[in-house]
């Protein structure tokens, strides 16, 4: 289980949970504090000591690894009974400009399901997208694309490799 603690991300400063929120773990955190606000992503960045809104919910890549990953944005469904199925939009700080999406899942205060595989039902992944889009008004699948099936998709991506300069994320093209 990753240890999550604020870190900010400017000076380095690691304040202590009760510090910065009213919780003491990050499940607790989302639980109490996030989920109920209607995923407010304000809470998510905080003040730092050093007058920058740069504290993140942060922990260590891996064990003994000393790369950082903080967290940007969470972003849930639910609460479905007591699970909340959520996407992280996390950087690692390496490289901030690379943004990696972590479907997560925890039940009530337990951070237990933070670190498992989630698996969706095809309409919740539809709906956390949409929730997604709704919070951070960042679009990751447009409608178009979402609806076309494998046909025209292929058609577009050669069209688009033939009139536009290739696209930095597009490892599938040919
Ligand atoms: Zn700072």
């Amino acid at each position: 289980m990753a240890r999550y603690g604020w870190q900010c991300i400017a000076c380095g400063e690691r304040p202590t949970w009760l510090s910065v929120c009213r919780s003491r773990s990050v499940a607790a955190f989302i639980w109490d504090e996030l989920m109920p606000s209607g995923w407010d992503q304000t809470l998510l960045h905080r003040m730092c000591t050093c007058k920058r809104n740069s504290l993140r919910i942060t922990s260590k890549l891996k064990r003994g690894d000393p790369e950082r990953v903080s967290v940007e944005h969470i972003v849930g469904l639910g609460p479905d009974g007591d699970q909340l199925t959520m996407i992280w939009e996390t950087f690692r700080h390496a490289d901030p400009r690379v943004r990696w999406m972590d479907f997560k899942y925890q039940k009530g205060r337990s951070p237990w399901g933070l670190n498992k595989r989630l698996v969706l039902e095809k309409s919740q992944l539809s709906r956390l997208l949409g929730e997604y889009q709704r919070v951070t008004g960042d679009v990751i699948a447009s409608k178009p694309a979402l609806a076309a099936g494998k046909v025209v998709q292929g058609r577009r991506s050669a069209a688009r490799t033939s009139a536009k300069p290739r696209r930095k994320v597009s490892r599938s093209d040919p």
